[in-house]
């Protein structure tokens, strides 16, 4: 008799690479192809439709009826050409994940008789039975009407046979219920506030928009695997498995040579995301073993979030007919290299100037320090905020760790521009500049452009660090809607902006200076207030651990204390502020976070307690009866004398597996316990809490005994699918 996990190492054994379903071309003639993007729209378009929906999207004029209607009719017939039948409202409600329900375009008018139709309230707006999606409260469910509307900013296109459109998810009242809704908010502040600033350096500029480019790592796992670990199944990460023997000490993965399995399954989400015209280009090994990482070019923030949601739901899908599952967990391997989505983000101008990218001249390049010290200082002012963005039950297994960005935030700006930031803290006092040091600034911020070139400084350690031209965020969860992160971004820079223009503007009027001195000035003082978040040093040390402390910076590893930060005044003041979430938005947001850290966590010890008490105990149990029975056996046929020394192993390994399995019970059953006094807490601060100090704890103990278990039970006897057999893919 074979065991499932022996049946399916033969599976995995047999498998061979399967074909990628794509078209032999290059990617320009077929990229977009799925969106209803400039060129479908100038082709269905009338010229009025056309002007009114690109300047829905450049300016955010709203879209009147009579048009509406025509977009959709025209929507329709670019979908119907492609055979699509249904359309669905695409949002991002709190769970993380995408949401759709999908419609039929087909109206049945009588006598059997049914058309096709598609109208402009249709496309304006829906009222999805929400109810069930997480609302902290704001919605009481005898008025659980929640509504989509359209966002004309980001482009419908076609996911399976089905059109797509992007859409925002409030409540009733108009609260927002979605990543989407603060998010769009948020770069509408960071436009105006940036676009503001812009004008001391430049007057043509009158737009600035946000710019991300994701890179998302992942592991792959063979399906016939996945499917005998409910573990990976319902919490995404392997809750027991001992450490291979061979794991990625030897670092032979990164950049090594791609399997060609995978490579097959990679050229065929490459090719779907093409169509739907998400620009990914690059692909990799990771670190680990059986991890991958994949990037687009960048985009405007707020298609480039929605081409990461999608990108995430089409490797799940396409991964299925490559008989792999994708593992999107921040974590899904103890003691192996996990999972982030570093967030490259910078600033661009209409005039399409990158703000972070220093020019030619001391002009463009003082615009360039100007923004390059204001995000420096919005960070060190709200890295309590930065530090909640990124929480979540899976994140925390990176960020306590030594081996991702720590739960510390900081700034890495490199050696030069450290040097910099230092001359000029130094040489500018409170007072008027004389010509000869104002040159010698401009000479010095001159030298800018030079230093970035050959700037290879490269720090892996920093959660948030200066590479050349944007900023890297790089504490981001892989499996995290970039919303989240790139929304609390976007705001305390937007807000740290409007701090600069009236301290600048104060100083040219109350003390008459110039704007280039007064600019100086500020920035100088800012240099000075953000200096304990500047840290060019090794992240993961426990030397940094202290002199962060000393700093006065907050080191908090797990998430219920990394939300708090969501609700101390100043965040609460600041998105009333920028007026990207209320008081009450905020609160439920905070809520469902809390909430969905317990259910988690909930999650994660009912599923330890299935799987010791249904496979790990009953298969130590009978690898135990196959050593108890031989030596009986040896007992029966030995002398005496023989039969102590013979049989001393196996009556260790006897003792061994009922004093592990007797412990492992008894924890599982503390655990329960806890779980309970849990549930009965009142706050879900509260239970956030006891999930994470007193239930939480029992994983680690648990998984102790049961991974050595695994280390000296039978092979042909374990139940589940080895380290060594999951992260190994040919
Ligand atoms: P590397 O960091 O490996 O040298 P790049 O700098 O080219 O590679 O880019 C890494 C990621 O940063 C890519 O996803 C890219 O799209 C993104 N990126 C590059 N420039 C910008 C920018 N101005 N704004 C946002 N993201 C950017
Ligand atoms: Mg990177």
């Amino acid at each position: 008799m074979h065991t499932r996990r022996q049946i399916a190492m033969q599976e995995v054994i047999n498998r061979k690479p399967v074909e990628p379903r794509i078209e032999k071309a290059q990617v320009s003639t077929y990229f977009g192809k799925h969106v209803f993007g400039v060129d479908a729209m100038r082709e269905y378009l009338s010229d009025e439709g056309y002007k009114a929906v690109t300047e829905a999207m450049e300016k955010g004029v709203a879209i009147d009826r009579k048009v509406a209607d025509q977009v959709a009719a025209c929507m329709k017939a670019w979908a119907q050409s492609k055979g699509v039948t249904h359309y669905t409202h695409w949002f991002q409600p709190l769970t993380g994940t995408t949401a759709e329900k999908h419609d039929g375009f087909f109206e049945p008018f009588g006598n059997g008789r049914a058309i096709e139709r598609f109208s402009g309230s249709q496309l304006v707006q829906q009222e999805p039975d929400a109810s069930s999606f997480p609302n902290g409260g704001v919605r009481s469910t005898f008025e659980a009407r929640g509504y989509t509307a359209w966002d004309p900013t980001s482009p419908a296109f076609i996911w399976g046979e089905t059109l797509c459109i992007p859409t925002i998810f409030v409540s009733y009242t108009g609260e927002a219920l979605d990543y989407k809704t603060p998010l769009l908010k948020s770069l509408h502040a960071l436009d105006r506030e940036a676009t503001e600033v812009c004008q001391y350096f430049d007057k043509s500029v009158s737009k600035v928009i946000g710019t991300l480019g994701w890179e998302q790592e992942y592991f792959l796992i063979d399906a016939a695997l996945y499917n005998i670990r409910y573990d990976l199944q319902q919490t995404g990460r392997t809750l027991f498995g001992h450490a291979p023997a061979k794991g990625q000490q030897l670092e032979d993965h990164y950049w090594g040579s791609i399997p060609e399995r995978v490579l097959a399954f990679m050229k065929d989400f490459e090719y779907e995301s093409h169509l739907l015209g998400i620009p990914v280009r690059t692909r990799h090994n990771e670190v680990a073993p059986a991890q991958f990482e994949c990037a687009p070019v960048f985009e405007e923030i707020n298609i480039a979030v929605d081409h990461n949601q999608l990108l995430m739901d089409v490797m799940e899908k396409v991964a299925i007919r490559h008989h792999f599952r994708v593992l999107l967990h921040e974590k899904p391997y103890a003691g192996v290299n996990g999972s982030g989505k570093h967030n490259n983000w910078s600033l661009a101008t209409n005039t399409g100037k990158n703000l972070l990218s220093p020019g030619k001249t001391p002009k463009t390049n003082l615009q360039f320090l100007t923004f390059f010290i204001n995000i420096i200082k919005a960070v060190h002012d709200h890295a309590d905020l930065l530090r909640a963005s990124i929480a979540s039950a899976n994140n925390d297994h990176r960020l306590g760790a030594n081996e991702a960005p720590p739960a510390i935030m900081s700034v890495f700006v490199g050696e030069q521009l450290n040097a910099v930031l230092n001359e000029l803290e130094k040489s500018v006092g409170t007072r008027k500049l004389s010509p000869e040091e104002k040159t010698a600034l401009k000479l010095s911020i001159g030298k800018i452009p030079d230093i970035l070139l050959d700037n290879t400084d490269r720090n892996r350690t920093s959660p948030f660090a200066f590479t050349g031209n944007k900023f890297e965020f790089r504490a981001v969860g892989s499996s995290a809607n970039c919303s989240g992160a790139m929304m609390v971004l976007n705001t305390i820079v937007a807000d740290q902006l409007h701090q600069f223009k009236t301290a600048v503007d104060g100083l040219m009027h109350t003390k008459k200076l110039d704007k280039d001195d007064a600019i100086f000035q500020i920035l100088r003082q800012y240099i000075q207030q953000s200096k304990a978040i500047r840290f060019e040093g090794n992240g993961y040390s426990d030397a940094w651990k202290t002199e962060a402390q000393k700093r006065g910076l907050k080191n908090i590893p797990t998430t219920p204390g990394a939300l708090d930060f969501y609700m101390s005044k100043n965040v609460l003041a600041l998105f009333e502020r920028q007026h990207i979430l209320t008081h009450r938005e905020q609160e439920a947001r905070y809520e469902i976070f809390l909430e969905t850290y317990t259910k988690k966590i909930q999650i994660e010890s009912r599923i330890i307690a299935d799987m010791v008490n249904n496979q790990i105990i009953p298969a130590a149990i009978a690898y135990q009866k196959v050593l108890v029975d031989n030596v009986n056996g040896m007992k029966q046929i030995m002398p005496a004398s023989i039969f102590k020394t013979a049989s001393e192993i196996q009556m260790a390994v006897i003792q061994e597996i009922s004093t592990r399995t007797t412990i492992i019970q008894k924890s599982a059953e503390a655990m329960r316990q806890e779980r309970k006094k849990a549930n009965a807490l009142s706050s879900s601060r509260k239970q956030a809490e006891a999930y994470c100090t007193r239930v939480k704890p029992y994983f680690d103990s648990i998984r102790y005994q049961v991974d050595k278990l695994e280390y000296i039970v039978d092979d042909q006897t374990w139940p589940l699918p080895k380290y060594r057999e999951m992260l190994y893919l040919r």
